[in-house]
């Protein structure tokens, strides 16, 4: 996929529509359209990096630095108990959008959702 097509370029330029709940000139904030629950945020760059590891340091600092106020947000709005960040890279790891972006997921005791965790 190239840039001209990634979707998440394409929500950031305002080619298409998108839930948004925040933006700055770094990054921009919106609700997932397939949410795991409701308030899942999905926090993206402005600017195109498929990988965390393609995208400077800084930036990345610059960017996750505005989970805090996002999270609490979230938890606000969604009266969940606790909340997963979670930065997938690459296909194996799950990454659908080859766009850099955090999702931040409401959670609950007994919601289901999981994670096969091989630590513990
Ligand atoms: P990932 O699997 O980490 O790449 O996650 C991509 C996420 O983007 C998924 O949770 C999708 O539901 C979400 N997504 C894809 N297209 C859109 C869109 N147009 N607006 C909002 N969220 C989207
Ligand atoms: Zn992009």
């Amino acid at each position: 996929m190239t840039q001209a097509e990634c979707v998440f370029c394409k929500i950031v330029a305002g080619q298409i529509p998108s839930a948004k709940v925040y933006e700055d000139d770094a990054c921009i904030a919106f609700l997932d359209i397939g949410p795991l629950a409701d308030a899942h945020l999905l926090l993206v760059p402005r600017a195109h990096y498929e990988w965390i590891t393609d995208m400077p340091g800084e930036q990345v600092g610059v960017v996750a630095g505005r989970i805090p106020k996002l999270a609490r947000a979230v938890l606000k709005v969604s009266d969940a108990e606790g909340f997963n960040v979670l930065q997938n890279n690459g296909r194996s790891s799950g990454q659908a959008v080859p766009h850099v972006h955090f999702h931040i997921i409401p959670r609950r005791e007994g919601d289901g959702l999981g994670y096969r965790w091989n630590a513990g």
